[in-house]
């Protein structure tokens, strides 16, 4: 299955639901269709993920590089160094660093 976390995502007034374009479900009429930015966006505008496109199931490769992150600068946060947050995710430092990056656009200590 094509599975991108750039995919574009649209919300649906009368359902409440949220789709990612392209989704099997029966197309809703344009009048009803709300254009998110993505899923947080739409879940704070009170849609759920749809059953069938998931648009809140991400690539497993981006949902591994997000959880890392997060791990990461939640370590960096309580005080651990980012050599440390590597080592206790069993990457190295260059390569948290550029995962951060990717994830956050900043470095690891902007970021925590
Ligand atoms: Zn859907």
């Amino acid at each position: 299955m094509a599975d991108s976390p750039a995919t574009l995502l649209y919300a649906v007034r009368t359902t409440g639901v949220v789709c990612r374009v392209g989704c099997a479900s029966r197309p809703p009429r344009p009048e009803n269709v709300v254009w998110v930015r993505d899923l947080a966006d739409a879940l704070t505008q009170g849609f759920r993920p749809c059953r069938r496109c998931r648009p809140d199931a991400t690539h497993p490769q981006v949902d591994f590089r997000r959880r890392t992150v997060e791990a990461a600068l939640g370590m960096i946060r309580l005080g651990r160094t980012v050599e440390e947050a590597a080592a206790a995710l069993h990457v190295s430092d260059r390569h948290l660093r550029r995962l951060v990056r990717q994830e956050t656009g900043k470095s690891p200590r902007e970021a925590a």
